[in-house]
């Protein structure tokens, strides 16, 4: 193969093949030339077929048809499909830096659960008071690291996270089923010990 692509690389050789190539189109159609009025006539003219024959290809044909058009279909078709979420299926997302899961009843959300992005181990929260209100700290103690902090109470956190899952429902603007790209925590301090 490497050969022949180098012949048709090469100035010299590939003039030569394209001479050749075209000079043999001159002689077939030339020689068919003439032949071209009975060619017509035998296309339209009637053959005696015996219908089992003809049931026969006939069958074949349409089954052949029938895979060609399944094998592009499932060629398109199967990536969408296999990516679409369904509202049933939606149970996982990162909002707001956190990995969360939870449960799907009915369509009701249920036992959210933060997981770490990076190793899907689920976090602990600590609150520290630092003098400016409630400061809350989402750690995973897999990695040793800070995931996500927060101003504010952790029940308003998990409400703030219920509504984003429920406007993504409402909107049906879900992600690819597919676990969403793990994002790597920004922070990276280790909680202090
Ligand atoms: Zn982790």
């Amino acid at each position: 193969m490497d050969r022949l692509k180098k012949i048709w690389a090469d100035p010299v050789w590939s003039k030569v093949i394209s001479v050749g190539i075209l000079g043999l189109i001159g002689v077939v159609y030339t020689s068919i030339q003439g032949l071209w009025p009975t060619i017509i006539q035998w296309v339209f003219s009637e053959t005696k077929i015996p219908n089992w024959l003809l049931l026969t290809l006939c069958i074949f044909t349409t089954l052949f048809i029938v895979k060609i058009g399944r094998t592009i279909l499932y060629r398109i078709k199967p990536k969408k499909e296999e990516n679409k979420q369904t509202q049933e299926l939606y149970n996982q997302d990162l909002i707001f830096d956190i990995l969360w899961h939870w449960t799907n009843v009915n369509g009701r959300i249920l036992g959210l659960i933060p997981c770490c992005p990076k190793c899907n181990y689920e976090l602990s929260h600590k609150s520290r008071f630092i003098g400016l209100g409630p400061d809350i700290v989402f750690n995973c103690d897999h990695c040793n690291c800070v995931v996500a902090e927060f101003r504010e109470r952790v029940e308003d956190i998990y409400d703030r996270v219920y509504k984003e899952i429920e406007r993504k429902l409402r909107t049906n603007n879900l992600p690819a089923r597919k676990p969403p790209k793990m994002k790597l925590p920004s922070y990276g301090t280790k909680w202090p010990s």
